[in-house]
C-alpha cells in the first residue's frame, strides 16, 4: 500500500518524525515538491538531523529515496547534505535517486530572490531566499535548467550563458561570469549523473515488482501555490496534486492520505492567521514548541487549533487520518481554545475562505475545553494519556472531520501513540522500531 503523508496546516507539523517512523513500512520514500527550505529535523537515537532536501527516509539502511520532477534542487546544497550524512556513516549517494526533470537552482536565482524580496519591502512573502522561487519561475517561463540537462554539454553552455546574461541585465551591478557558472555546474553535474533517472518509470516498476512508496510532502497545504493563502504561499502544489505532477505517477497510485496537524496552529513568514496568540500565550506555546524555523531560525508564529483551516485540508487533500503532533506542548495549561468557525462582517463562517482579503478580516470563533496537568509527554498508549486529553483529541476528531491515526507526544521516534482502532490500511499492524 501507498500512502501520502502531507503537511495541513502551514508547515512544520512534524511531518519529519511521522514520515520517519513510518518509513520502516515503504520500500520508497518519494518526495514531490518544494527544494532545501523544507527543514525536517529528526532525532534518532539522540541525534539530530535536519533534512533540507534528501527525504528523511534515508536514516533507514536500504530505504531508497527519490527526489521528483517536481522539486528544484540546489546541488550545492544536496552534496552539503550528502557529505553531512556521509560523517554521521549514511551512504546517500547509493540510495538517492534524483529525477531528470527536476529543475536546478543557479547562484543567480538566490540573488534574484533576495533582490525580489528586498523589491517587495513591506508586502514581502517572508522566503527563505535560497533561490527556489526563482527557479520555479524559470521553470513556469520554460528557461530553466534541469537535471538532465546537465549530461548535455551543448545546450547547458548556451542555456548558462543566456540566462546568466539576462540575470545581469537584471540584477543592478551583476557582473557574474557565466562561464565559472558553468565550469561549477559541469562539475557537480558529473558528480550528480549516477543518481539520476527516469523517475516516473522507475516507481511505476517498483510498484510492478509488489513494492509500497510513502510519498512524503513539505510545506503545508496552507501554502500551497494554488490553493494556500496566495500570493503568502511556496512557490510548489504542496497539497495532494503534488504528488501525481511532481512524481508522474496517477493517482490511483495513492492508497491513503495522512494528514499532519499539529495539537495547536503556526506559521512562519507573512499572511493572514486567524487563530494567532500575539500575547503571553502564543509566547507559551512558542517557547514550549520550540517553534523556530529549522532551517532559518526564526520564530514561529503560534495560536491555537483552528478546525477551519484543518477542514479545509481535508478536502483539499481527500485525508483519510490524521498524525496529531506535539500534543505535549499543550500540557499544564488549565484551558485550551479550539477555533470552530470565523466571524467576518457579521456572518459566521464555518468553511474557509477562498478570498484572502475575506480571511485576514476573520476573527475565529472559539470553543474552551479543560486542560490536563498530567503530562502527555512520551505517553506510548491512548489509554494512558489523561482524560482531557482524549477529550481535546475527540473534539478535534469531531471537528475536522476525520480520525487520528497517530498522536505524538514527544520528538522521540519513541513518543507516538498508534491508534489500531482507527483503520488506515496503509498503517494496519504496524510497530514502531
Ligand atoms: P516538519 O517540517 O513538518 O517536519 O516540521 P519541523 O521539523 O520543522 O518541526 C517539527 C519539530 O517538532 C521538530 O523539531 C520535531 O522534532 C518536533 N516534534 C515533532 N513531533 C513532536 C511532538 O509530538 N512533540 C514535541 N514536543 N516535538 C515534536
Amino acid at each position: 500500500m501507498n500512502l501520502a503523508v502531507l503537511g495541513a496546516q502551514w508547515g512544520d507539523e512534524g511531518k519529519g518524525k511521522i514520515v520517519d517512523l513510518l518509513t520502516p513500512r515503504f520500500d520508497l520514500v518519494a518526495r514531490y515538491q518544494g527544494g532545501h527550505n523544507a527543514g525536517h529535523t529528526v532525532y534518532v537515537d539522540g541525534a539530530k538531523f535536519v533534512l533540507r532536501l534528501i527525504p528523511s527516509g534515508i536514516l533507514h539502511q536500504g530505504i531508497v529515496c527519490v527526489i521528483g520532477n517536481g522539486l528544484v534542487v540546489d546541488p550545492v546544497a544536496l552534496f552539503a547534505e550528502i557529505d553531512e550524512l556521509g560523517r554521521h556513516g549514511i551512504d546517500a549517494e547509493r540510495r538517492l535517486v534524483v529525477s531528470d526533470k527536476a529543475h536546478v537552482i543557479l547562484p543567480y536565482h538566490r540573488d534574484l530572490d533576495l533582490l525580489s524580496e528586498a523589491r517587495r519591502g513591506e508586502r514581502k512573502i517572508g522566503t527563505t531566499s535560497r533561490g527556489i522561487g526563482p527557479a520555479y519561475e524559470d521553470k513556469i517561463a520554460r528557461r530553466g535548467i534541469r537535471v538532465g540537462d546537465l549530461a548535455d554539454p551543448e545546450t547547458l553552455e548556451q542555456n548558462v550563458r543566456d540566462n546568466v546574461l539576462a540575470r545581469n541585465r537584471l540584477v543592478h551591478d551583476s557582473t557574474m561570469d557565466w562561464r565559472e557558472v558553468l565550469d561549477d555546474l559541469r562539475a557537480i553535474g558529473a558528480r550528480l549523473q549516477p543518481m539520476v533517472r527516469d523517475v516516473s518509470l522507475m516507481l511505476a516498476e517498483a510498484m510492478r515488482a509488489g513494492q509500497s512508496i510513502l510519498f512524503e510532502g513539505a510545506q503545508g497545504t496552507l501554502l500551497d501555490i494554488d490553493h494556500g493563502t496566495y500570493p503568502y504561499v511556496t512557490s510548489s502544489n504542496a497539497s495532494i496534486g503534488g504528488v501525481c505532477t511532481g512524481l508522474g505517477v496517477g493517482p490511483r497510485a495513492i492508497q491513503g492520505v495522512l494528514g499532519v496537524v499539529k495539537a495547536y496552529t503556526t506559521r512562519v513568514g507573512e499572511g493572514p492567521l486567524p487563530t494567532e496568540l500575539t500575547g503571553p500565550m502564543g509566547t507559551r506555546l512558542r517557547d514550549s514548541g520550540n517553534e523556530y524555523g529549522a532551517v532559518t531560525g526564526r520564530p514561529r508564529r503560534c495560536g491555537w487549533y483552528d478546525a477551519v483551516a484543518a477542514r479545509y485540508g481535508v478536502r483539499i487533500n481527500g485525508l483519510d487520518a490524521l498524525a496529531l503532533t506535539k500534543l505535549d506542548v499543550l500540557d499544564g495549561l488549565e484551558q485550551i481554545d479550539i477555533c470552530t468557525a470565523y466571524r467576518c462582517g457579521g456572518n459566521t463562517l464555518t468553511e474557509f475562505p477562498s478570498d484572502i482579503a475575506q480571511l485576514s478580516r476573520c476573527e475565529p470563533v472559539y470553543e474552551t475545553m479543560p486542560g490536563w496537568s498530567a503530562p502527555t509527554k512520551g505517553v506510548r498508549r491512548f489509554s494512558d494519556l489523561p482524560e482531557n486529553a482524549r477529550r481535546y483529541i475527540a473534539r478535534i476528531e469531531e471537528l475536522t472531520g476525520v480520525p487520528a491515526a497517530i498522536v505524538s507526544t514527544g520528538s522521540d521516534r519513541a513518543d507516538t501513540i498508534l491508534r489500531d482502532d482507527v483503520a488506515l490500511p496503509a498503517l494496519k499492524n504496524l510497530v514502531i522500531e
